[in-house]
């Protein structure tokens, strides 16, 4: 596909022109003083930086933190069942880096194979993607030991990338190309053979500065068998339990599901939930088969790094949120290098 170089000034024009015409565009943008994804109406009040993480990720904006799944009102004998819309306008999500536009990968894993969610799957197709490539790697950063990339494409349907001055504007879907059509293009110039390579270079320097060790698909092998290995008490004692870690996550996708009525209706709600809350597991008969913080600190763990199909990657993808918001200092990238070591030890020496 063809792409461009263009000035912040255009950039700023195009994303108005979306606003005024694509439906909704969703951008980083602060809120009191927090970077966090929300509907903008102004170009001017998205945050367009190629460094810098929002504290949410982009997932509630296709899976909202509580929705209702339908909701009905009594009256005398006749009940009357309403049920919210599930054609939702188009939606823009711009600015988005790698690791996010990778973990909305990760949710379709999930909400989309196998029998659809219908709720998540009409916002999913209302989406469209646009990423800003990573000038700047954070300190918790680690995409790169997951299988991702700072400027990585995936899930991705136009790719913004920083030029210095300017960005290249690189459409990479046939969705990305018409939104690239519908809002921009005249008077646009063409990117040259220079500025992809300038962007190479930029990919393979932020990817560099991320000093975090690759996590390996062997060690989903080591790592399950080291189920039972003391290394889980020691480093999930510290876990509080708070699910701060999996509220952040743009790959986490666990939801609880709840009834509120009264004589007048009611409606049925879904909610996030999280493997590190101490109910999640519990069963109706009180016996709880993850009882210790240690046990469901190590559910999130092997869920994120180890537990998958072999043709699947990991689900983390390295933003580093959790590791950034931990209230205990817990940092997964670093536990699970830390238990993988643990685990080899026991098994190079024969004990395990
Ligand atoms: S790992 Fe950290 S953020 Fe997650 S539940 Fe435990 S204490 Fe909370
Ligand atoms: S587990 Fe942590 S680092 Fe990995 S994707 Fe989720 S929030 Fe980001």
């Amino acid at each position: 596909m063809r792409s461009w170089r263009i000035t912040d000034a255009e950039l700023r024009q195009w994303l108005q022109r979306l606003i005024d015409g694509a439906g909704t565009v969703i951008a980083p943008a602060s809120d009191d003083g927090l970077l966090v994804y929300r509907p903008i109406s102004s170009a001017d009040e998205a945050v367009v930086e190629a460094s810098g993480i929002t504290r949410w990720s982009a997932k509630e904006r296709l899976l909202p933190r509580t929705e209702t799944l339908y909701a009905y009102t009594a009256s005398g004998n006749e009940v009357t069942v309403a049920s919210p819309p599930t054609e939702p306008s188009p939606q823009v999500l711009f600015g988005v880096p790698s690791c996010d536009a990778a973990g909305l990968l990760r949710l379709d894993d999930v909400l989309l194979s196998g029998i659809e969610d219908p709720f998540y799957a009409a916002r999913r197709r209302a989406t469209t993607v646009v990423s800003i490539a990573c000038a700047e790697a954070a300190p918790e950063c680690f995409c790169t030991a997951v299988g991702g990339s700072p400027a990585g494409v995936a899930g991705v349907d136009v790719r913004l990338a920083p030029l210095g001055e300017g960005w290249l504007v690189e459409p990479l879907t046939e969705r990305g190309g018409e939104l690239v059509a519908a809002a921009g293009v005249a008077g646009w110039q063409e990117a040259t053979a220079e500025d992809r390579t300038k962007v190479v270079e930029m990919e393979h320097r932020v990817a560099s500065s991320i000093g975090r060790e690759p996590v390996p698909p062997e060690w989903a092998e080591l790592l399950e068998a080291g189920f039972d290995h003391q290394v889980w008490e020691r480093i999930g004692w510290y876990c509080l339990g708070c699910s701060v870690c999996a509220s952040v996550c743009p790959s986490c996708s666990c939801f609880d599901m709840h009834h509120e009525a009264d004589v007048f209706g009611g409606e049925e709600l879904r909610t996030w939930d999280a493997c590190t809350f101490a109910l999640f597991t519990r069963h109706a008969s009180g016996h709880n088969p993850r009882s210790t913080q240690a046990q469901r600190f190590r559910q999130r763990l092997l869920h994120k790094l180890a537990f998958r199909r072999s043709d699947e990657p990991v689900r983390c993808v390295g933003c580093g949120r959790c590791v950034a918001l931990c209230p205990a200092g817990l940092d997964i990238h670093s536990e699970v290098v830390a238990a993988a070591a643990a685990i080899a030890e026991e098994v190079s020496n024969g004990t395990g």
